[in-house]
């Protein structure tokens, strides 16, 4: 098939692709009550690593506490599913893709008895937005769709339902020819991008829209963070961006697990700083991609 996935990991056991079925009536289709990541796996100097797994899977489980969702697996279950599922596939690299969500039992809203349940499927993935996104960066439009307040659904949870407003804004900038949406949040600042977390450059220093701005707290935005600062960056990573400094910015780029570090070339057809990537975002991206080829910082990598 198309995704190249022939074993997917489904409540304890590995089932072939066809057989991976959920019942129509499940909670989690009507209501979007499931929790998900995305992970990397990268082919790295000292062997096929997951990227920051730890982190991940803090996230999947922090996740599920706003819906009480009691995912029936621990983490030493999860990750040996998932180094499994890898090994099973022959995958040294790729896209990791843990869910958990409410499935069949009575369609309430309220999930009353409905399980919890939970599948991995793991599958080879190139860049996210292109290679040639990751050279010379992508052009973007800010979405006339605005992000959830986190005073209406948790955004800092990354939930299911949430990416029907993701989708909105994505799907609205491919319509209108771009590759992908910058979202405003409620308050009409700057929060991230439909999949992806947003940094600015303006005059040597980084900014990245704080926690409380609606966005998802991003695992790439953090290792992005940290390798600036040990390259003697200041990183604004509580801030408010207003629409206008979008378009005043010496740079802009996206960061996430599936966007790594992607350069923004343009924001509603104007140009940002040389039109380009920017040399901030081409030494913050080399260090990304250094840093996952080597796969030498312990901390953030699970060794398969
Ligand atoms: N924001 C949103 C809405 C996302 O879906 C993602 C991707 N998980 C990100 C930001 C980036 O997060 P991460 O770096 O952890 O992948």
């Amino acid at each position: 098939d198309e995704m190249d996935v022939d074993t997917i990991w489904m409540n304890g056991d590995f089932v072939d692709w066809e057989d991976a079925q959920v019942h129509v009536l499940s909670h989690a289709l009507h209501y979007g009550s499931g929790v998900f990541e995305g992970v990397r796996a990268y082919d790295t100097d000292n062997g096929p690593a997951i990227f920051r797994w730890e982190e991940h899977l803090d996230r999947l489980y922090e996740s599920c506490k706003p819906y009480d969702l009691d995912i029936p697996f621990d983490r030493e279950e999860l990750t040996e599913a998932t180094v499994e599922l890898l090994d099973r596939q022959d995958l040294a690299s790729g896209y990791i893709r843990p869910i958990a969500y409410y499935g069949y039992d009575s369609l309430g809203v309220s999930p009353g008895d409905c399980p919890t349940d939970v599948t991995i499927a793991a599958w080879p993935w190139g860049a996210y937005l292109g290679e040639d996104a990751l050279e010379n960066g992508v052009e973007v439009m800010v979405s006339s769709w605005r992000k959830h307040a986190s005073s209406q659904i948790p955004t800092n949870a990354k939930t299911t339902g949430l990416y029907v407003n993701s989708m909105l804004a994505g799907e609205e900038a491919r319509r209108n020819g771009f590759v992908e949406a910058i979202v405003l949040n409620k308050e009409g600042n700057v929060a991230e991008g439909p999949g992806e977390n947003l940094f600015l450059v303006r005059d040597g220093e980084l900014y990245t829209p704080g926690l409380s701005e609606s966005i998802l707290d991003g695992i790439t935005r953090d290792t992005v963070i940290s390798l600036a600062e040990e390259r003697g960056y200041t990183v604004h990573d509580n801030s408010s961006i207003s629409r206008g400094e979008l378009n005043t910015a010496d740079e802009l780029f996206f960061t996430g697990s599936a966007a790594e570090v992607t350069p923004i070339r343009q924001v509603d057809n104007v140009e940002i700083g040389n039109g380009g990537r920017g040399p901030i975002t081409e030494e913050l991206q080399s260090a990304f991609f250094d840093l996952v080829e080597a796969g030498d910082r312990e901390e953030w990598f699970h060794y398969v």
